[in-house]
């Protein structure tokens, strides 16, 4: 399982509870990770040729990442041809879109429509930041973020650091406090912090959404943790003991 996601949590306890060895890989970008069932290998592979070696070891790959942790899905579809390979990513947000948001195809196009506002509240995570700093360098910016950025952030930034789930009630909290003029966020999806959306759409605060990264051609790809489950099972891993490393 290539995780780092709370789909990849569910479906982690999910398999297990079947009986079926789950090793779940995490990046190690965050100093401290929720961390799934099952065992756990932390750090990168080393490209496609050692995720490669790695997913020889295993009856089938789960990739449940980040729906913008677009190399790792590159990596994991050049990698796994002879290994059963599975995308699973939660649907993104387009139906929540009250025909008023605006889409951009990169965080730099989000940055240059941040800058219209005064008073932005940023939603993209640390390792986007840096591609708001220059635009952004005399707004008045507030960045949520769970990890403290490596880079220094301009003088005028104020920076909240947190995790979600978050609330409907928090985020209006959050949002008009800041008196924030320009919401920005990426097609995440899911649950966990789709309560900024609908406080934005109250406050009338106008939201920027960065698009999805293209998925690799021809990638078998579901949208919840019950289809992947039934994947999985299909394969006859179920009750199983896998083959992966101790
Ligand atoms: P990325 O840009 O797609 O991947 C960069 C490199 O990080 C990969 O080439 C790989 O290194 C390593 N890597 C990524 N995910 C890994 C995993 N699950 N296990 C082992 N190595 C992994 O990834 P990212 O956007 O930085 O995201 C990193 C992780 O954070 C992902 O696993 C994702 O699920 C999670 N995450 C990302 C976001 C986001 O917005 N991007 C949000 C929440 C959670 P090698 O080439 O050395 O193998």
């Amino acid at each position: 399982m290539l995780g780092g996601t709370a789909e990849a949590r569910a479906l982690a306890a999910a398999l297990v509870a079947e009986g079926v060895e789950v090793v779940s890989s995490l990046a190690g970008r965050v100093q401290r990770p929720r961390l799934p069932v099952g065992q756990v290998r932390i750090g990168g592979f080393g490209g496609v040729a050692g995720l490669r070696a790695c997913a020889a070891d295993f009856d089938a790959v789960v990739d449940a990442t980040h729906p913008f942790a677009a190399q790792i899905t590159a990596n994991a579809a050049a990698a796994c041809t002879s290994t059963a390979l599975l995308r699973l990513a939660r649907p993104g947000w387009a139906a929540d879109d009250p025909g008023s948001w605006t889409w951009v195809d990169s965080h730099e196009e989000a940055a240059t429509q941040a800058a219209a506002g005064q008073r932005p509240f940023l939603t993209v995570g640390r390792q986007e930041l840096g591609r708001f700093v220059g635009p952004l360098a005399e707004h008045a910016v507030l960045a949520r973020v769970v990890d403290e950025p490596e880079q220094p952030l301009p003088p005028g930034w104020q920076l909240l650091r947190s995790r979600g789930p978050y609330t409907v009630d928090g985020e209006r909290a959050v949002l008009a406090e800041h008196r924030a003029d320009v919401l920005v966020t990426k097609d995440s999806g899911g649950a966990h912090t789709r309560a900024k959306l609908h406080a934005a759409a109250e406050l009338g605060v106008p939201v920027v959404v960065v698009r999805r990264p293209p998925l690799p051609a021809g990638l078998r790809t579901v949208a919840d943790v019950a289809a992947a489950l039934a994947w999985v099972t299909a394969q006859g891993l179920a009750g199983k003991v896998g083959r992966g490393p101790a």
